[in-house]
């Protein structure tokens, strides 16, 4: 079903935020938010990227758009060099890769008919008659489960789940071949999460796309990828197949983070806790940077990075439990 070609490609990425304190700034140090990332999004598959609050997602995410502008590495997109076009391809990419945040409202107008948002993007796509538009706005709302008499109506008159749909009809408008889905059901009631998780995969059948699904939550990743990143700190620390990783996950974050959903504990074994807060990203630990909270830290931990390697076919490991 899968072909292998990346359509997305990405070496190295690190974005990193200049942080200053004082009335007269002075340069406190770096934030390394994405501090070396290298991934690969294939044609048509779903890859999850998990990770606790604050370790990168969002930040990796807008980087590949360019939305926060990479301090370093090389994102290639179908083949095309990211980090190299100017402004107006820019703009075109921004059409093929399309972002779905947490929050619908974000990209919403709150005094527009929602009809006009979504014909927005149809405009910036280059679709002019105003006939052509109100057709394919109706399309997209029913394509999304919305009636398409609805269009009229105001951001408000609509339920969360309601405007998360809207928010992915204006990202489809655009005709994109990849969609960065940013959290995108976290914000939803339980009850209405499944219903857009699985329209969202109805879409990505029926259109080809592919996705990069960001979740904190284990449940959602599950249920949704093909592959699975997991992020830590700013790196990528484990990446494979969705049913290799929840079956036989290799770094010992990726296990306390399994092991902290009841119903994906492994082989009735107990619960590990994750000890303490993730550490700043201003100043990461030495060596490997889980190791302050790893319950299998080594001496060689404390001292020396572990380089991210596949551990076995098709499934990478960044640990130093794999030399
Ligand atoms: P996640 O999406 O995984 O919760 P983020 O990508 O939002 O994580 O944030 C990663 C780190 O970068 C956090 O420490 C966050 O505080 C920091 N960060 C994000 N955006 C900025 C910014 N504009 N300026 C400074 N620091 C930022
Ligand atoms: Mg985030």
């Amino acid at each position: 079903m899968i072909n292998k070609v990346p359509l997305l490609q990405i070496k190295n990425l690190k974005k990193y935020y200049r942080v200053t304190s004082g009335l007269i700034p002075r340069p406190l140090g770096e934030i390394k938010a994405v501090d070396g990332v290298s991934l690969d999004i294939i044609e048509g598959e779903v890859l999850g990227l998990v990770g606790e609050s604050g370790c990168g997602k969002s930040t990796l995410g807008k980087a590949i758009l360019r939305l926060e502008e990479p301090t370093g590495g090389q994102i290639s997109f179908q083949g095309t060099d990211v980090l190299s076009l100017n402004k107006r391809d820019l703009r075109t990419l921004r059409g093929k890769i399309q972002i779905v945040f947490q929050d619908p409202d974000s990209s919403l107008d709150p005094r527009m008919p929602v009809g006009d948002s979504i014909g927005e993007a149809l405009i910036v796509h280059g679709v002019s008659g105003a006939g052509e538009r109100g057709r394919r706005v109706a399309r997209l709302m029913e394509k999304v489960g919305l009636e398409a008499g609805f269009a009229e109506r105001y951001p408000h008159e609509f339920s969360g789940g309601q405007r998360q749909r809207i928010g992915i009809a204006r990202a489809l408008a655009m005709d994109p071949r990849l969609i960065i889905a940013d959290e995108p059901v976290s914000a939803l009631d339980v009850s209405v999460q499944a219903q857009v998780l699985n329209l969202m995969m109805d879409i990505k059948d029926e259109d080809g796309l592919s996705y990069m699904f960001v979740s904190h939550d284990l449940a959602v990743v599950k249920y949704i990828a093909d592959r699975v990143a997991v992020m830590y700190l700013g790196q990528i620390v484990e990446l494979a197949d969705k049913e290799e990783l929840f079956r036989d996950p290799l770094h010992p974050y990726t296990e306390a983070l399994l092991s902290a959903v009841a119903g994906l504990r492994r082989g009735g074994g107990s619960r590990i806790l994750l000890t303490g807060d993730m550490p700043s990203p201003l100043k990461p630990p030495a060596g490997c940077r889980f190791h302050t909270r790893c319950h299998r830290v080594m001496e060689i931990c404390r001292a020396a990075e572990p380089a991210f390697r596949e551990v076995v076919p098709g499934h990478y490991a960044a640990c130093h439990l794999y030399p």
